[in-house]
């Protein structure tokens, strides 16, 4: 049972970087829609429709 108590905390802390790696990637593949809020694919280049409310957005607009 110790065993299994001391083994938690790195677990957690695995989970935690696991967690934080997939935010960071996630952050910087998405963003949100400038027209309604939908989380969609980062532009590079040009533009993209969001697959919610089908209007087009680009690299740059942030949703307010
Ligand atoms: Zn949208």
């Amino acid at each position: 049972m110790d065993f299994v108590l001391s083994l938690q905390p790195a677990l957690l802390a695995g989970v935690a970087v696991i967690v934080a790696i997939g935010l960071y990637y996630g952050f910087r593949t998405y963003q949100r829609c400038p027209h309604c809020g939908a989380l969609v694919r980062r532009v590079y280049r040009g533009w993209l429709r969001c697959h919610r409310c089908g209007r087009q957005y680009r690299r740059g607009l942030r949703f307010d």
